[in-house]
C-alpha cells in the first residue's frame, strides 16, 4: 500500500475544503470496509485520506414529517437495531441485517455503502423500492438525488468531485404496503447475494394498486424491474399474472459470469426470485 496523509477533520466545511483542495488525490473514508481493500490492492490511489468519523451531525435516525432521515455515519448495525427504522420500513432493517456478519455491520457507514456502489450490495434494492433519496453535500451547497439515480456503473455512483453524502432520508410507504428483501445465498450466509431482490405492493379488492420491484447483482448497478411493475399495476392479482410478470424481468437484467454462477444460471434465478417476492407481497394473505 502507497504512503497517504490521513486527515481527521472535525466539521463538514473543514472536510469539505480538504476535499476541494487536494481533488482528485483526496477520497474520504467511513467504514473503511471497502477502502482499506482497495487500498491495498492499489485500487485507489490517494495521496490525502479524509476521514469522516470525527464530523458531527451525520450519525443517528430521527423523524420528520414522516420521513425517516438517517444519517451517513450510521453503521449499518444501528440501522438494522434501530427502533425507529424497524417501526417506519422494517424492509430496511431486514435490508441491513442481511449485509455479511455482525463485524462487517458495526463499521460499515449507510454512506459508505451507498457510494462504493457496488451492484451486489444489499441495501439498495430496498431503498429503490421505498423511493429513497440521498442529500448530497458539497462546498456548492446540497442536492437531493433519488437512490434510483444515484449508481451509474460498477463501483461508479453519481457523486461529483467533492460531494459527501450526508444523509439518506426514506419517506414512509404506501398505506397497507406489503414489502419482501430476498437475498439468494447458495455459498455461504455472509456472501454477497448472487441475485437480490426487494418488492412493495398494495392491492386493493384483488386488484394490484401499487407495484415496485428493485433488483441486485444483475448487472453493473441495481435496477428498477419496471417491464415487470407495468405488467402488474392496475391489474387483476393472479398466480398466471404473477408468474407471466416476474418473466419479463428476464429481458431487464445483465449478469456477469462469475464464480456465484453464469450469466444464464443468475438470469433465471432473477425470474424465480422475483416471482417468489411477488407471490409473498400480492398472493399471500
Ligand atoms: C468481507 C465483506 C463482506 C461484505 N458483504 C456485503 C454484503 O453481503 N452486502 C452488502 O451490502 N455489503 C457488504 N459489505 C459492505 C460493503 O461492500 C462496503 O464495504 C461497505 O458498505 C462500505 O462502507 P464503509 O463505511 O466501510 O465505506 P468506506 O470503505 O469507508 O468507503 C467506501 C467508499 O465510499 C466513499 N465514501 C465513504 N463515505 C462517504 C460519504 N459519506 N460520502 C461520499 N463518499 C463516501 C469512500 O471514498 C469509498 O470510495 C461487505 C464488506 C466486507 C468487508
Amino acid at each position: 500500500m502507497r504512503d497517504f496523509i490521513y486527515h481527521a477533520p472535525t466539521t463538514i466545511d473543514e472536510a469539505l475544503a480538504l476535499l476541494d483542495e487536494h481533488g482528485e488525490d483526496a477520497r474520504p473514508i467511513a467504514g473503511g470496509t471497502a477502502m482499506v481493500n482497495l487500498l491495498k490492492q492499489n485500487m485507489v490511489l490517494a495521496d490525502h485520506l479524509v476521514g469522516l468519523g470525527k464530523l458531527p451531525g451525520l450519525r443517528g435516525v430521527s423523524q420528520t414529517n414522516g420521513s425517516l432521515h438517517i444519517g451517513a455515519l450510521s453503521r449499518h448495525r444501528e440501522v438494522e437495531l434501530s427502533p425507529e427504522v424497524l417501526a417506519h420500513s422494517p424492509l430496511l432493517a431486514e435490508a441491513y441485517s442481511k449485509v455479511a456478519t455482525v463485524r462487517v455491520r458495526n463499521m460499515a457507514t449507510v454512506g459508505g455503502g451507498l457510494t462504493h456502489a457496488d451492484p451486489a450490495q444489499d441495501p439498495p434494492p430496498s431503498l429503490m423500492v421505498l423511493d429513497a433519496h440521498v442529500v448530497l453535500t458539497s462546498s456548492k451547497g446540497t442536492r437531493e438525488l433519488p437512490v434510483s439515480d444515484l449508481f451509474v456503473d460498477y463501483y461508479e455512483s453519481a457523486l461529483e468531485p467533492g460531494e459527501l453524502l450526508t444523509e439518506l432520508v426514506v419517506p414512509q410507504s404506501p398505506k397497507g404496503a406489503k414489502t419482501v428483501y430476498l437475498k439468494f445465498l447458495p455459498r455461504t450466509e455472509d456472501d454477497y447475494a448472487t441475485v437480490s431482490v426487494a418488492a412493495l405492493a398494495t392491492v386493493e379488492n384483488g386488484i394490484c394498486q401499487d407495484i415496485r420491484v428493485a433488483l441486485g447483482a444483475v448487472g453493473p448497478t441495481p435496477i428498477r424491474a419496471t417491464a415487470v411493475e407495468a405488467a402488474l399495476k392496475g391489474q387483476q392479482v393472479t398466480p398466471d399474472a404473477v408468474r407471466a410478470a416476474a418473466d419479463a424481468v428476464a429481458d431487464q437484467v445483465d449478469p456477469l459470469t462469475d464464480f456465484r454462477g453464469s450469466d444464464d444460471y443468475k438470469r433465471d434465478m432473477a425470474v424465480v426470485f422475483t416471482r417468489r417476492a411477488l407471490e409473498q407481497v400480492l398472493l399471500a394473505s
